[in-house]
């Protein structure tokens, strides 16, 4: 199948493309296109205009700007896997970025698209709630900023509007200890399972914790019944086990074709537990 006509647009600044997605509710942006080429190619989108963002200035820099790593929305996911700052300061994305697909496609996705794109089963979209990321918009109307927590809210549904653009996104670089599991048949697949996790830890005591989960779930949600175990407790075996045991019993896991639901939770309570032995080794 071939995509629907649509009309192509290439925008140099900012307010450009903002004017182009203002004057037409069916226009949409387009980033890397490695989601979005194939849903046009299947029919399963048909935007009246596309908005390229390959043009537009200022949205390609990886920067340290206070206590965060803040990374344009046109990085590919290439260059948030071979970048020094983020494996210094942010290294849960290094460790991520290289289980999503494979290298051609991590050389053309960008960091933005795949937020922007809220797939459930996207590394970045649950990296991005475990670390508690803060999400950058650009609308007509001015700037916003919007926490993780209130961006992902639904499979392939963010809070963000129609005619706004995402432009950057701030990683907290504030977290003592970082770990990011996946589990996939094989390598470059999507995960059937994703756990990220990170903590603050202060004299062998967990003082704050977020862990979320991806793949396995309807839309990427945090495991808060485990960061209440973890928070005063030591980062140690003991209480991995019991962590894991606490995920299998309140994840909700999805049921289809690659796993059931059974399957799941166990995978996301293994992969938990892995997560917390990663916490404790300082990873
Ligand atoms: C074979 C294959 C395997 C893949 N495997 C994985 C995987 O394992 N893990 C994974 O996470 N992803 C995977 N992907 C998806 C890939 O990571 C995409 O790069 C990513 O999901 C979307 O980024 P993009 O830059 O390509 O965005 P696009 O495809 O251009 O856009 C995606 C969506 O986001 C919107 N959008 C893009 N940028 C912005 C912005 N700045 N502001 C507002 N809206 C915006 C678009 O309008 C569109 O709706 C795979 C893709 C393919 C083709």
């Amino acid at each position: 199948m071939k995509a629907a006509k649509f009309k192509y647009v290439a925008p140099r600044s900012l307010e450009e493309a903002l004017g182009h997605l203002g004057s037409d509710p069916d226009a949409k942006v387009l980033s890397g296109g490695q989601s979005l080429m194939p849903l046009l190619a299947m029919r399963l989108a048909a935007p009246s205009v596309l908005v390229d963002l390959q043009h537009v200035p200022g949205l390609n820099a990886i920067e340290d700007i206070d206590n965060a790593v803040r990374i344009g929305a046109r990085v590919t996911h290439r260059a948030v896997e071979h970048s020094e700052l983020v494996a210094r300061r942010v290294p849960i994305l290094s460790l991520a970025a290289r289980h999503i697909a494979h290298p051609q496609i991590r050389s053309r996705g960008t960091f933005g698209g795949s937020t922007a794109h809220a797939d459930p089963s996207g590394e970045w979209p649950t990296v991005l709630l475990a670390v508690g990321a803060t999400m950058h918009l650009q609308g007509a109307a001015g700037r916003r900023d919007v926490h993780a927590d209130d961006f992902f809210v639904g499979p392939f549904t963010s809070s963000m509007e129609p005619a706004e653009i995402l432009t950057q996104v701030s990683v907290p670089a504030t977290w003592d200890r970082w770990s990011f599991q996946e589990a996939a048949v094989k390598a470059g697949d999507y995960g059937l399972a994703l756990v990220a996790a990170v903590a603050s830890v202060e004299n062998d005591t967990i003082t704050d914790a977020r862990v979320s989960v991806g793949a396995a779930v309807g839309s990427v949600t945090r495991l808060r019944e485990v960061e209440q175990l973890l928070i005063g407790a030591a980062p140690d075996l003991n209480t991995a086990e019991r962590a894991a045991r606490v995920a299998t019993d309140s994840v909700k896991p999805i049921s289809d074709i690659h796993g059931s639901s059974d399957y799941r939770r166990n995978l996301v309570g293994s992969l938990v537990k892995r997560a917390i032995v990663e916490l404790k080794n300082g990873a």
